[in-house]
């Protein structure tokens, strides 16, 4: 125990000016932000900050199934709820306008790049 207390320095040497210096630089800044924090995960949609519209065929296509016309659901394309749903609406719009075809994606759209793997859903399925 004496041992340990004579280890511990004096203050003394240090002037009072310093150790304030020392003690100010030390000290936890409240105000900065977390270094910990983790980006703010995004959809595709959101990310881009694209707009969902009824005209625009091309893109509604990209969510449809080639095969079937179904539109993929949120755990494959990676959709928010809000732009998913947005999303349906549309494409139910674009499809009842006669812009888009319901039973299968027009063969010109079948080239275009995927946006999400269809393979590989963000949750798995039952199927
Ligand atoms: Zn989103």
């Amino acid at each position: 125990m004496n041992s340990l207390l004579r280890r511990v320095p004096s203050y003394s040497i240090i002037s009072n000016n310093s150790l304030r210096k020392l003690c100010s630089t030390d000290a936890p800044d409240f105000n900065m932000e977390n270094p910990f924090e983790k980006d703010k995960q995004q959809c595709i949609l959101c990310k881009q900050n694209i707009q969902v519209d009824y005209k625009n065929v091309r893109l509604l296509s990209q969510f449809q199934s080639p095969y079937t016309g179904r539109i993929y659901g949120k755990h494959i394309t990676g959709l928010c709820a809000k732009q998913q749903d947005k999303l349906e609406k549309e494409i139910v719009k674009a499809q009842s306008a006669g812009l888009m075809a319901t039973y299968l994606k027009e063969p010109v759209f079948l080239q275009d790049p995927e946006l999400f793997d269809v393979e590989k859903p963000l949750r798995p399925h039952r199927f």
